[in-house]
């Protein structure tokens, strides 16, 4: 794809401006995909199965190709901007990337977020044997026809499964970037602008809330009363308050397309 047509399709109404930017990335799972540039293009560049095998020459080839096309449009939009690429001061800006990365990594939203993901590994290495199980009552069902009344409806507890491990490592990454965008925003933000950081709060927040929610699926499916899942539990409602309380606003950003319908972007 060239660069002409990423700018055509990034000119089309029809697309939500920024709606990527503060998303769950599920693509299958979105209700937004008509509305989001960012699906259209992978659709559009990654259209040959080929294309999206990394053993094949052609999703090398066409990763090449996105390459340079997001330096062109990075140059344009300096040029637009005035900014003159070559006069950044690129070890001033290196040194205080590297200290924001540094503490968003020791700040305890992002350290109980990170403690979060290894928790989540350790149950499900020591749940293997109710995977089993379930897996073994799952196919008597099917045998039996007996239908599933989970509130998350057929398979519930698969799809409780497929939250968990979605959202597993996203709420860390989502929190570092709230936590880092924090610190690079406030020197810079008027309180009236909403906040990069807010955005990226509020999908940590929403992920927790569907984590909550999952694994409170999961725990209905085990047969006995399972501490882990209650200490997880515990852990990410933790968590999730202190997220409220670092980043009060987050509930309230809107989220273009999700939280607002934006007709034209
Ligand atoms: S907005 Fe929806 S379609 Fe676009 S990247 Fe996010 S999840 Fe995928």
């Amino acid at each position: 794809m060239d660069k002409e047509r990423v700018k055509e399709l990034a000119e089309n109404p029809q697309f939500i401006k920024g709606i990527y930017n503060y998303c769950d990335r599920w693509c299958e799972r979105c209700p937004l995909t008509s509305r989001c540039l960012n699906f259209a293009l992978g659709s559009e560049e990654f259209a040959d199965p080929e294309s999206r095998d990394i053993t094949n020459k052609l999703f090398w080839q066409k990763l090449s190709e996105t390459f340079q096309v997001t330096l062109d449009l990075l140059k344009e939009a300096a040029e637009r901007e005035g900014i003159d690429l070559d006069s950044l001061d690129i070890e001033e800006l290196a040194e205080e990337e590297a200290f924001n990365e540094e503490a968003a990594k020791n700040h305890e939203c992002c350290r109980a977020a990170k403690v979060y993901g290894e928790m989540v590994d350790d149950w499900f290495d020591s749940a293997r044997d109710l995977f089993e199980q379930k897996e073994d009552e799952v196919n008597l069902n099917v045998l039996l026809e007996i239908p599933d009344v989970s509130p998350l409806g057929q398979g519930g507890f698969e799809e409780a499964v497929q939250v968990v491990r979605w959202y597993q490592h996203q709420i860390y990454v989502k929190l570092m970037r709230a936590i880092r965008g924090d610190l690079e925003e406030k020197p810079k933000i008027l309180d009236e602008f909403p906040s990069d950081s807010d955005g990226s709060a509020k999908v940590a927040l929403i992920a927790i809330d569907r984590s909550i929610a999952a694994w409170g699926e999961i725990r209905n499916y085990y047969p006995l009363p399972d501490r882990d899942i209650l200490n997880l539990l515990v852990h990410l409602d933790r968590l999730r308050r202190k997220v409220e309380k670092v980043f009060p606003g987050a509930r309230e950003f809107i989220r273009p397309g999700f939280d607002k319908i934006h007709l034209n972007g």
